[in-house]
């Protein structure tokens, strides 16, 4: 395993747990001083990685949510649902958390620069790149491919306002769109907040060797909001950068490797998943070794299955931060803004439109009549606990689909043709499966209507 971030560390944990022989090699804690915020949908993770009680006992601030000026003057206040709380965490303590869970689970850990001689050590074994940004074997394998929209770079430094800040949430995240960028700012300790601008590089100056310093303060000075808060607030220390253009891989896994975390994809800040998404990946690599170790004949669908996972999330998270930069762009008629919000055609529209009809229909027609329509049914992976397993799969188009909404659609075909109400069929379901949301259901089954999975007379 190589890189001891929250990817590397998450396998290594997981992996050393289920009985596995694992070393994992990293650079000593960089002491970055990168703090992020996490949403409370990383609990479940944290959870199934088995760090819950560690995370809550490191003590970071609990976010209720995020303070927004976006693409408008007026603040928008974005409360988590259900009063739940996400985490404001530096980075280099979530990681050391993680690598000592590592070690406590068996893990070697080896605090040094990986070596080409580690790399050539490494053939003939499984290897987890998990080195971040560096993505080792990902350039040594070429499967590296780097976004067409221009560079972005992070500007942060940290600011102190003795008596807290004049926001409506001293927790929150606070996020402003402005001219030629955005602001971004995370608590780190009473009084104290991380300010940083995503900026372009060529635009701002920075790439002419322009003073960080400069470029940091003339950005800030753009900005309504954040200007306005740091008129009475020192800057302590800082700004340091931070490359935060984005990139992914044309590939993800090959005969023996794995490249997990932001080794793979690096996706928009703006989301504020990069941490969620490299504890998921991280899980999801030690699943898939898991899997290839204990059944030789299920490696290479173990490894296909990591590799579109890993795709499909990074697609995910480059559309939500493309739809939150085209939201602001119509505000800022600005290149950095252009450049950036350049979103792809929707060609789900008229699915999207055919599932809501559906949905109607189902909810005002008095009875069901479903028959069995022309999915068809594959064996493909998917996940079942720690294994990746052989499942039978409703092939539409070019994709395999197991579960929509979190309900098992394939179950659903088996029960649909034999109800006639849709209370019955829900009961039957809930009563097989476990309770699931009534309009989770709803919607997976108007998505089984629309997509002719069932024919509904
Ligand atoms: C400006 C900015 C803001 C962000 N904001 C957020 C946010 O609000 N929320 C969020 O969830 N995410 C955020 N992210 C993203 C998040 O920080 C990353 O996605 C996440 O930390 C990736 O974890 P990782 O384990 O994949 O990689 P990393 O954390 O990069 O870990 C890589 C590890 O590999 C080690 N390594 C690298 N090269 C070598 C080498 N040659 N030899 C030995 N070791 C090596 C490194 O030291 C490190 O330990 C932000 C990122 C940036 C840049």
């Amino acid at each position: 395993m190589l890189g001891g971030g929250a990817a590397g560390a998450t396998a290594a944990k997981l992996l050393a747990e289920w009985g596995h022989s694992v070393r994992l090699i990293t650079r000593p804690a960089a002491d970055s001083r990168l703090a992020v915020s996490l949403p409370p949908s990383c609990r479940k993770l944290f959870e199934t990685i088995g760090v819950n009680e560690v995370v809550d006992e490191a003590g970071f601030v609990r976010a209720s949510g995020n303070t927004v000026w976006w693409g408008e003057s007026e603040p928008r206040v974005e409360l988590f649902a259900d009063s739940e709380r996400g985490w404001q965490v530096g980075i280099s303590r979530l990681d050391e958390l993680l690598l000592s869970a590592a070690a406590t689970a068996g893990a070697t850990i080896e605090c040094r620069v990986v070596t080409e001689a580690d790399l050539v050590l490494a053939q003939g074994r499984f290897l987890i790149d998990a080195t971040g940004r560096s993505g080792l074997v990902a350039r040594a394998r070429g499967v590296r491919v780097y976004n067409e929209a221009p560079r972005t770079v992070a500007l942060v430094a940290s600011w102190t306002r003795p008596g807290g800040w004049p926001v409506p949430d001293d927790t929150h995240t606070l996020i402003e769109s402005y001219e030629s960028g955005w602001a971004w700012s995370v608590p780190t300790a009473p009084g104290t907040r991380h300010i940083a601008v995503m900026v372009d590089p060529q635009r701002s100056g920075l790439v002419r060797k322009a003073p960080a310093r400069e470029v940091y303060l003339a950005e800030i000075a753009k900005t309504v909001a954040f200007r306005s808060l740091v008129t009475t607030a020192d800057c302590s220390e800082g700004p340091w950068g931070w490359d935060a253009s984005g990139y992914r891989a044309s590939q993800y896994a090959g005969d023996n490797w794995l490249v997990a975390g932001d080794a793979g994809s690096f996706i928009d800040p703006l989301s504020s998943a990069g941490v969620k998404k490299a504890l998921a990946s991280g899980w999801l690599a030690a699943i898939a070794v898991d899997t290839s170790l204990a059944d030789a004949s299920m490696r290479v669908p173990a490894l296909a299955f990591f590799s579109q996972r890993e795709h499909e999330m990074e697609r995910r998270y480059a559309r939500l931060s493309q739809s939150f930069l085209a939201e602001a762009a119509p505000t800022h008629p600005h290149a950095f803004w252009r450049d950036r919000s350049d979103l792809p055609d929707a060609p789900t529209a008229a699915d999207v439109i055919a599932v809501r009809e559906a949905y109607e229909r189902l909810r005002s027609s008095p009875a069901l009549r479903l028959t069995l329509g022309d999915a068809r049914l594959e064996p493909r992976p998917g996940i079942r606990g720690r294994k990746i397993v052989l499942e039978p799969m409703i092939i539409h188009g070019d994709e395999s689909i197991r579960y929509v909404a979190g309900i098992d659609v394939v179950a659903l075909r088996d029960l649909g043709p034999r109800f006639v109400q849709v209370p019955e069929l829900f009961e039957a379901y809930c009563r097989l499966q476990g309770a699931v949301a009534l309009p989770d259901f709803l919607l997976a089954l108007a998505t089984s209507v629309a997509r002719r999975w069932f024919v509904s007379q």
